[in-house]
């Protein structure tokens, strides 16, 4: 397979641990990105899921200008929290997005109750053996409430788009590192930029 060699794996704080495992069972190599010199020679970047907030915060100035840099030409896939970093606006002024995808995202927009919850998933033909529905899961998960025509929607939540992709940026809403279906880790690893 060509395309991707190492994946990395921004590892501030969140589910970082997962997604590693998961691209390892595909053969891949992974390196955690806590410091800027970590992006140096990796072909695409993960920001996994974790707290929005949290993860502005230790987005030290030279860590987000590195990463800003690496995403600009790098596919680049944020879950959950991570899906909040890469849009252009996440509604709270308490989150400094990366303002790469031209979607407008709500925290916790599946409601206080609801935290948490599973449901299987419609996926586009492109995302391979579209018959079959991927089970997600949502933890406080983001929802997307608009988008540019440009970003292509790639997975459904009923009406609700939960996974979607504009150029080398892909974004979900749920955390597909926690199931066995690699179908996203597979489809992002042939991702170009
Ligand atoms: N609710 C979190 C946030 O707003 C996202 C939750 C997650 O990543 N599982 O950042």
């Amino acid at each position: 397979m060509s395309g991707v060699l190492t994946v990395g794996v921004l590892a501030l704080q969140g589910d970082f641990e997962r997604h590693a495992r998961a691209f390892e069972i595909l053969n891949r190599s992974v390196r955690e990105v806590r410091r800027a010199e970590d992006l140096d020679g990796l072909s695409a970047l993960v920001i996994p899921g974790g707290e929005s907030t949290t993860m502005t915060l230790l987005l030290t100035p030279k860590l987000r200008d590195a990463v800003v840099e690496f995403c600009r030409n790098h596919p680049t896939w944020g879950t959950c929290a991570g899906m909040i970093m890469l849009s252009k606006d996440s509604r709270d002024p308490r989150v400094k997005p990366l303002g790469f995808m031209d979607i407008e995202v709500e925290r916790n927009g599946y409601g206080r109750q609801v935290h948490s919850f599973e449901a299987d998933l419609r996926v586009a033909e492109e995302i391979g053996e579209s018959h079959k529905p991927l089970r997600g899961i949502f933890i406080r998960a983001p929802r997307l409430t608009g988008f540019s025509p440009d970003v292509q929607p790639l997975v459904w939540h009923g009406e609700d788009i939960v996974c979607a992709r504009q150029n080398h940026f892909l974004v979900s809403a749920f955390h597909p590192e926690l199931m066995d279906d690699l179908r996203l880790q597979k489809y992002f690893l042939a991702m170009k930029a």
